[in-house]
C-alpha cells in the first residue's frame, strides 16, 4: 500500500489546452490583462523578455476561455508556450466532477470523484512532465468554470478514497449514458482488455429512463441496408457489416458520427434511418445511472460497486 502514496500528489499539474503549445496567451488578473507570445527561446509577456512566467487565480481568455485555480504556468516549449496549471489535489477533483457532470445528486459526484482520483493513480504519469491533461483524453477539466460547492463536498467527502480491485487502481472508464446496456471493453474495442470487474447486461434504470436528452436520431446516406450483430442478451450492437465491411462497435460510432450502439435502424431509398438511445462507449461508470441511482438513494459505494463488480473502496494517503 505504501506504493499508492507516492503515486497520488498533493499537487496536479494539469496540460492546458491538451498540454499542445500556444503561439500566444491572453490572461488576466484582477482587472491586469497579460499577453504572452513567444520570441525564439523566450517568452514576451506584455513586451518583456523572460525565461518563464506565472500568474495565480488567472482567468484565461486565450486560447481558451476559463477562470483557473492555483498557478499558470507559461513556458517557452517546442517554438510555442505551454501552459500547465498547478492546483491542489482536492481542487482539481472538484473542479473535475463540475466540468464532467454539472449539477447531478451528491452521490453520484462521489462515485465520480472517486474515478477521478483512481484515474491520476493509474494515468498520472502517461504525460511526463504533467499528471493529466484537460482533454477527455485524460478527464475534462475547465478550471472552476463549473464549479460549485456541491462538487466541492462531493471531493470533501471522498477525501483519499480511490477503487482498487486486487489492490491495484481500476481502469478508469466511464461514459454519459449507457441507453440501458452496459458492456465489456471486448464489445467496444477490436482490442480490449479483458477486465474482470467490466461485466455485460442491463442497467435497468437506464432502461427505463426516457430522458430525451439522451434518445437520438440520425440519418446516414447509404447504398445498402446494413447488418447488425448485437451483443447476446443486448440490444447493443458490436458490429456491422456495410458495403462488405465489417465495422466494429467503436468505428461504426465513428463513421456514421452515432452517439452511441444501442439503436434501431431502418433502410430506405437513399439511406438508413439510425434511432438509438445512450452517449458514449457503454463501459464502466454510466453517468446517466449514477444520477439515477442516487435519486433513488444509493450511495456512491453501492453505485461504483454496481459497475466496478468485486472492487472495493479503498483510504490512500492524503
Ligand atoms: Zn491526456
Ligand atoms: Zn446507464
Amino acid at each position: 500500500m505504501f506504493f499508492f502514496l507516492a503515486l497520488l500528489p498533493d499537487t496536479v499539474i494539469v496540460g492546458i489546452n491538451a498540454g499542445v503549445p500556444v503561439k500566444k496567451v491572453v490572461a488576466q488578473v484582477g482587472g491586469k490583462s497579460y499577453r504572452i507570445v513567444v520570441k525564439n527561446k523566450w517568452i514576451l509577456v506584455n513586451g518583456v523578455k523572460k525565461r518563464s512566467f506565472r500568474l495565480r487565480n488567472a482567468r484565461l481568455l486565450e486560447p481558451v476561455r476559463g477562470d483557473y485555480p492555483g498557478l499558470l504556468i507559461f513556458k517557452p516549449y517546442k517554438g510555442g508556450i505551454r501552459i500547465l496549471n498547478r492546483v491542489p489535489l482536492q481542487e482539481y477533483i472538484a473542479d473535475v466532477i463540475a466540468s464532467e457532470m454539472g449539477d447531478a445528486p451528491l452521490e453520484s459526484l462521489k462515485a465520480q470523484a472517486v474515478l477521478a482520483r483512481t484515474f491520476l493513480m493509474r494515468w498520472g504519469k502517461r504525460h511526463g512532465s504533467f499528471h493529466a491533461c484537460d482533454r477527455d483524453h485524460c478527464q475534462r477539466y475547465e478550471g472552476r468554470n463549473r464549479v460549485k460547492s456541491i462538487h466541492r463536498r462531493a471531493a470533501k467527502e471522498t477525501r483519499s478514497m480511490v477503487l482498487t480491485y486486487k489492490g491495484k487502481p481500476v481502469e478508469v472508464l466511464y461514459h454519459a449514458s449507457c441507453g440501458g446496456w452496459v458492456c465489456e471493453p471486448k464489445y467496444v474495442w477490436r482490442r480490449g482488455k479483458r477486465l474482470p470487474y467490466f461485466w455485460t447486461g442491463e442497467d435497468e434504470d437506464c432502461f427505463e429512463d426516457d430522458n430525451p436528452r439522451y434518445t437520438w436520431k440520425v440519418f446516414v446516406p447509404l447504398k445498402s441496408c446494413p447488418k447488425v450483430r448485437r451483443i447476446p442478451g443486448s440490444l447493443r450492437v458490436f458490429s456491422m457489416i456495410v458495403d462488405g465491411d465489417t465495422l466494429y462497435a467503436y468505428d461504426i460510432r465513428r463513421r456514421f458520427n452515432l452517439p452511441s450502439t444501442v439503436f434501431a435502424y431502418w433502410c430506405t431509398q437513399t439511406g438508413v434511418i439510425f434511432i438509438g438511445t445512450g452517449r458514449g462507449h457503454g463501459v464502466g461508470l454510466c453517468q446517466r445511472g449514477a444520477i439515477l441511482k442516487a435519486k433513488k438513494g444509493w450511495n456512491y459505494k453501492r453505485i461504483l460497486l454496481f459497475y466496478y463488480r468485486g472492487t472495493t473502496v479503498k483510504k490512500v494517503g492524503r
